[in-house]
């Protein structure tokens, strides 16, 4: 299979193997650089290196055990609801729309029917680029123009779902921070109004977190955790970042499950996340001394 946790990673894959140079062992120190290098918080390195046995050799298997300790978060199941709610949350840029546009892709090939919701009205060509997605995907997309109200739209997008018999709905939103107490209420209205759309909906909310932002993107994730309570993350282009290491941090800090990965800028380049992969991957480039 086509390892795409290694493409995603290859950044800092190729740092890590720079860091490490020729030496053979990998002593705590060594570690502690390689780590902070690939992003991972100050703490968590800490954390790492102090539940790691005491001599200051650090083994594979040893690192290993103690890195999956950090992605035991469980997955929102997701349920056989018709239709399944999704609503995207991040700041502008974070990778959202196309991030959507990946999602769609994916439950279509599983023959499942899409409609989308344009949801971002705030930003000017946000609607536009969503409708495009939709159009090239071939999925279905309920549109507005811009400066209407989002929630209006997710009610629109979700009763059409209901009727036609769609099964997966996914909810674009705006990402401004600036203004936070009328994104707060905006949230909280979409939520709010998808559920009386559709009573349980949504039924996950995911924040789409910008990778190459490294551990910058934490403080954000949790100002969005606090606005809506989150069920899951998908962090993106980790293909164009040294600071993959970021992942632990984000699992760590959030004690959310990570869904997926985005590694590219096409809507086949999403990844389920999956922490065996990962690790082995961030792994093989510590110890491997081939
Ligand atoms: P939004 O403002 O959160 O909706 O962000 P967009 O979906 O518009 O994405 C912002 C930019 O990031 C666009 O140029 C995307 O092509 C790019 N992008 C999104 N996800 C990825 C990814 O996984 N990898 C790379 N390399 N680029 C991405
Ligand atoms: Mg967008």
């Amino acid at each position: 299979m086509f390892n795409f946790f290694k493409t995603a990673l290859s950044k800092t894959i190729e740092n890590i193997a720079g860091i490490k140079g020729e030496s053979k062992k990998i002593t705590k120190d060594l570690l502690e650089e390689i780590l902070l290098e690939a992003d991972v918080s100050y703490e968590i390195v800490e954390e790492i290196i102090y539940y790691l046995p005491p001599s200051n050799e650090v083994k594979k298997d040893d690192l290993k055990r103690v890195l999956s300790s950090y992605f035991l978060y469980e997955k929102p199941k997701i349920s056989s609801t018709k239709p399944f709610v999704e609503l995207i949350l991040g700041v502008n840029g974070a990778g959202k729309t196309t991030s959507i546009a990946k999602l769609a892709y994916l439950y279509k090939n599983q023959n499942k029917k899409v409609i989308l919701g344009a949801c971002d009205t705030f930003r000017a060509g946000a609607i536009e680029q969503l409708r495009l997605w939709a159009e090239k995907i071939g999925v279905e997309i309920v549109l507005s123009s811009q400066g209407h109200d989002p929630s209006a739209v997710a009610f629109d997008t979700i009763s059409k779902a209901l009727a036609k018999g769609y099964d997966n709905v996914i909810i674009d939103t705006a990402g401004r921070l600036q203004n936070q107490k009328n994104l707060a209420s905006e949230l909280e209205k979409i939520v709010r109004i998808s559920n009386k759309a559709f009573e349980g909906s949504p039924h996950r909310k995911i924040l789409v977190l910008d990778g190459t932002q490294g551990n910058a993107g934490i403080l954000q994730a949790k100002a969005f955790n606090e606005l809506v309570k989150l069920d899951g993350v998908i962090i993106t282009k980790l293909d164009g970042t040294a600071k993959g290491g970021c992942v632990f941090s984000i699992a760590r800090e959030l004690e959310l499950p990570i869904l997926y990965i985005g590694v590219g800028e096409q809507m086949t380049h999403l990844q389920e996340f999956n922490a065996d992969s990962y690790l082995q991957n961030l792994l093989d480039p510590i110890f491997d001394n081939g």
